[in-house]
C-alpha cells in the first residue's frame, strides 16, 4: 500500500470532505457489507452480542509481532480501575463457555498505534471488529463462516452499488473459495519477515496464513510448537483484515502461558479461576477489522477513507 498512504491526510481530516461523492459511495458499502454481514450470521443461529468498552481487563496485545501500542489508557471509575477495550477476546471466552455457544459482536477498539503506523494506511486508533466466537469450533469452521461473509457482501456490492462502483473506479472479484492456506514458516521461508506484505502482493485471492507466535490466548500445540491460529490476508497490499485462533482452555497452560509472557495474573483471575473449575469451553473465533474490508472494497488510499471520523495515528481531528 506505499504511495498511496500519505497522499491527501490534511484533506482527509478536514471536515468538509466527508460529504464528497467518494466518501459518500464508501458509506454505501460499508451499510451494504454490515447489512449482509450481520444477515447471514443471524441466518445461521448467531446470537447478536453488544459490546463494552470499559472494563478491568482487556486484549493485552502482547506478545504480538504486529502490535505497536503507544499507549495504554487506563481510568478510574467508582473507585476502580478500568481500560478502554483494545479488544474483547476475554469477554469472548468468558460468555462462549457461560453463555451462548455461538455469537458475534461489532466491538469499537481503541489502539492508540505509534504514530508512525500513520502513514501505513492500514492502521487507526478506533476501528470496529466483527468478532465471532464458536463453542468447540475449529479453526476450519471459522474459515468457512468468514469465507461466507466475504464472499457474499462482496457479491452484493457488486450486484446492488453500481454506480458508487463507478464513482470509485473500483471492482473487487468475487473471491474463490476455500481459500489457500499457508503456513506462516513457508512464507517467512520465501519472503523473510516482511511476508504479510509479500504474500498481499503476489495473490489475487485472499489467504489464510496459519501458525503465528502471540498472545497467550491462542492455542499452542507444544508438542509441535505449532499455533493453532491465522490471519486473513487481502491482496494488493491491503494485507491483514482477520485474525483469530482455537482457544486455550486448560489451566495450568494458560498460567505458565501468562507467565513467560510476562504478564500479571491478577488481570486474567476470572478467566483462570473457570479454566480451574473445568468452566471454560474449548472454542474458535476471530475478528474481522470492518474498515480495512471496506477499505479494500473501495480501493481507498488510507483505511481512514471510509470513516466519516478519520481516526489516522497521530492526527486529532476537530470531530
Ligand atoms: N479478534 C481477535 C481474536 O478473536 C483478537 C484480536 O483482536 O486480535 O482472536
Ligand atoms: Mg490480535
Amino acid at each position: 500500500m506505499s504511495g498511496r498512504s500519505i497522499v491527501g491526510l490534511e484533506e482527509l481530516v478536514s471536515v468538509e470532505s466527508m460529504g464528497s461523492r467518494r466518501r459518500m459511495a464508501m458509506y454505501r458499502v460499508g451499510t451494504e457489507v454490515l447489512r449482509v454481514m450481520t444477515n447471514r450470521l443471524l441466518e445461521k443461529g448467531f446470537y447478536w452480542i453488544l459490546p463494552v468498552m470499559l472494563s478491568r481487563v482487556t486484549d493485552p496485545l502482547w506478545p504480538d509481532p504486529g502490535a505497536s501500542i503507544e499507549k495504554r489508557i487506563e481510568l478510574e471509575i467508582y473507585g476502580e480501575r478500568v481500560k478502554t477495550m483494545q479488544s474483547m477476546i476475554i469477554h469472548k471466552r468468558v460468555l462462549v463457555s457461560l453463555g451462548p455457544e455461538k455469537f458475534f459482536i461489532l466491538s469499537p477498539n481503541i489502539r492508540i498505534e505509534k504514530r508512525e503506523r500513520g502513514a501505513t494506511g492500514k492502521h487507526l486508533y478506533e476501528f470496529t471488529q466483527l468478532e465471532v466466537e464458536i463453542a468447540y469450533g475449529r479453526m476450519e469452521d471459522v474459515f468457512r463462516v468468514y469465507e461466507d461473509l466475504i464472499v457474499e457482501s462482496i457479491r452484493e456490492v457488486n450486484a446492488r452499488l453500481r454506480p458508487e462502483l463507478e464513482a470509485l473506479g473500483r471492482q473487487v472479484k468475487i473471491p474463490e473459495t476455500p481459500f489457500k492456506v499457508y503456513k506462516r514458516r513457508e512464507l517467512e521461508g520465501k519472503y523473510g519477515s516482511k511476508w504479510e506484505e509479500g504474500i498481499s502482493r503476489d495473490s489475487s485471492n485472499p489467504v489464510w496464513v496459519v501458525d503465528i507466535p502471540r498472545e497467550f490466548y491462542d492455542y499452542e500445540d507444544e508438542e509441535t510448537g505449532e499455533w493453532r491460529n491465522f490471519d486473513l490476508i487481502l491482496p494488493e497490499g491491503f494485507g491483514e483484515v482477520i485474525s483469530g485462533a482455537e482457544r486455550e482452555y486448560e489451566y495450568e497452560k494458560m498460567l505458565r502461558k501468562i507467565e513467560r509472557d510476562g504478564l500479571r495474573r491478577e488481570d486474567y483471575s476470572l478467566i483462570l479461576r473457570l479454566a480451574k473449575e473445568g468452566k471454560l469451553k474449548p472454542s474458535a473465533g476471530a475478528g474481522l477489522g470492518i474498515e480495512r474490508f471496506i477499505a479494500y472494497l473501495c480501493g481507498a488510499k488510507h483505511v481512514a477513507e471510509v470513516q466519516p471520523f478519520p481516526r489516522i495515528p497521530g492526527t486529532v481531528p476537530p470531530l
